[in-house]
């Protein structure tokens, strides 16, 4: 048995000062105020020094380390979220690639999670293939703007089936509930999303049975309706608004840039702190900072100088998020580890509690990130 002692525990909705927390083969196994709890003889210590004990970050939605893709590099890019403190994370797949493309990257990072380097890899988030080709970075190269046919995606459902926890999808392409129903056939406990879609209520309704559970990048890549010329007509941001069962995924860099602070703060309001997810949506173009920017160390610019992405991890979400909206740690902590395993289904993991995966982190109140393990194990 080992004890982390002199924390101060995250818990989900309130903190545990002066605590001490137990792991045994790799799971919690019961923690205290250390004044009514003591420490077995014998029992291994890690002394947290009154730093923050949470549980690991979960970053669902990202597609490189600040200069690698998942699908290039994948333990670099795994071993640099781990080093921010996610202890899972979902590599994400983008849509500008041929049906080849898609599967060599899931075969890679099938590869990659076989490997203890990549012991925080915990599956796929696929964004795309079916989106709406007028949204997202590289729109130009989509080669999935024509009709949806199964000879083309029931390959990639097929690799990825036991890996994919979420299916971004665009409701108003044709045809779109004919492949929502083959990847739920395929995985019964796949979650969509909606992402890159400008679609309208009615045409979310019809994907909503299936399991719409997440608004991919709420209010980015969205779209807008225009009913008339003078009135807004309602589109996805609504919608995932309006629906209390839907997550919204936010992307919160440290200007405000892909989701303005007053929109961060409009959503808390509207969604409540129990349908955030923070997640960094890491892109790696690596074009040249375009002038107004210098400094901006979380935000990622392709070559033409338009944001393409971010540079982010999750504890800099985190703190980027406190700023902007007034989040205690203890909401971060929700926002970015137990809302993402909820809505992707990792019932183990994402909170202390006797019987989790002892995914862990030590942060000062600012969000450095001190020391992460997994499953009870500290990460070199
Ligand atoms: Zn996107």
């Amino acid at each position: 048995m080992k004890a982390i002692v002199n924390a101060t525990l995250v818990m989900r909705d309130h903190l545990i000062p002066e605590a001490v927390l137990f792991i045994e083969d790799g799971m919690i196994a019961g923690f205290g105020e250390m004044r009514t709890t003591p420490v077995p003889e014998g029992c291994e210590t890690l002394d947290a020094g009154g730093l923050f004990v949470g549980p690991g970050l979960i970053d669902i939605h990202t597609h490189a380390s600040d200069r690698v893709f998942f699908i290039d590099d994948p333990i670099a890019a795994a071993r640099h979220h781990l080093r921010h403190g996610t202890t899972t994370v979902l590599p994400a797949l983008y849509f500008s690639m041929d049906q080849q493309g898609w599967l060599d990257s899931i075969a890679c990072i099938r590869k990659a999670m076989a490997d203890p380097r990549c012991a925080n890899i915990g599956g796929l988030y696929m964004e795309g293939p079916y989106l709406n080709p007028k949204f997202g970075c590289d729109k130009e190269n989509n080669p999935w703007r024509g009709p949806i046919e199964k000879a083309q995606y029931q390959p990639i459902i097929d690799a990825a089936k036991d890996l994919a926890r979420v299916w971004c999808v665009a409701p108003e392409r044709e045809h779109i509930l004919d492949y929502v129903r083959d990847v739920k056939a395929a995985n019964p406990n796949a979650v969509f999303a909606v992402a890159h879609s400008e679609a309208e209520p009615f045409q979310l309704d019809a994907v909503k049975p299936y399991g719409l559970r997440i608004g991919t990048h709420h209010t980015d890549a969205t779209g807008t309706i225009e009913k008339y010329p003078e009135v807004k007509g309602v589109c996805v941001d609504e919608y995932v608004n309006f629906h209390d069962d839907i997550y919204a995924e936010l992307i919160c860099d440290s200007r405000g840039i892909h989701v303005d602070p007053f929109m961060l703060r409009l959503v808390r309001k509207i969604k409540g702190d129990d349908r955030i997810i923070l997640i960094s949506d890491a892109y790696a173009a690596d074009g040249p900072t375009p002038p107004g920017y210098d400094g901006v160390y979380d935000i990622n610019f392709d070559w033409t100088g338009e944001i393409a992405g971010s540079k982010l991890t999750l504890d800099v979400a985190c703190r980027n998020m406190m700023k902007h909206t007034g989040a205690s740690i203890v909401n971060v902590f929700q926002f970015a580890s137990y809302n993402p395993a909820q809505a992707t289904g990792f019932t183990d993991r994402g909170e202390i509690a006797v019987g989790k995966r002892a995914d862990l982190i030590l942060t000062d109140y600012n969000m450095e990130v001190k020391t992460i393990l997994i499953k009870g194990e500290e990460q070199p």
